[in-house]
């Protein structure tokens, strides 16, 4: 039981490094492409460029990262609140941790909690 246990950790781990190994050699794919296409477009310039605009223009990318990493937080964020999801007794309204300490639905009355997602308004 442990060995199997082991093993499977040991595959999982495998599976890891294979789909890490795979997502650097599309990183990799990708970066050639875009120097074939920068070759193409300024052919030689790139490489006589004067280094203080290099250095700009790195400070420039260093602007448009942060800002287009600011953009997908923000993006992320309202995935996040739409999906987010609250569940609540269609009877009485509580959420199950409200209704583990208040009680909430009247047994009395034959009513149950009954549960269902709701979205976060
Ligand atoms: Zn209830």
């Amino acid at each position: 039981m442990e060995r199997e246990r082991e093993l499977e950790r040991e595959r999982e781990r495998e599976r890891g490094l294979e789909r890490e190994r795979m997502s650097r050699e599309r990183f990799l794919e990708l970066l050639d492409k875009r120097l074939d296409q920068g070759a193409k477009e300024y052919g030689e310039r790139s490489f006589e460029r004067p280094e203080r605009e290099l250095l700009e223009e790195l400070q420039l990318e260093c602007l448009d990262l942060a800002g287009w990493g600011y953009i997908l937080w923000e993006r992320i964020e309202r995935v996040k609140n739409k999906t987010a999801v609250t569940l609540r007794c269609d009877v009485c309204g509580l959420t199950p941790t409200e209704a583990a300490g208040r009680g909430g639905c009247d047994p009395k009355r034959g009513s149950t909690h009954c549960w269902s997602a709701r979205r976060r308004a």
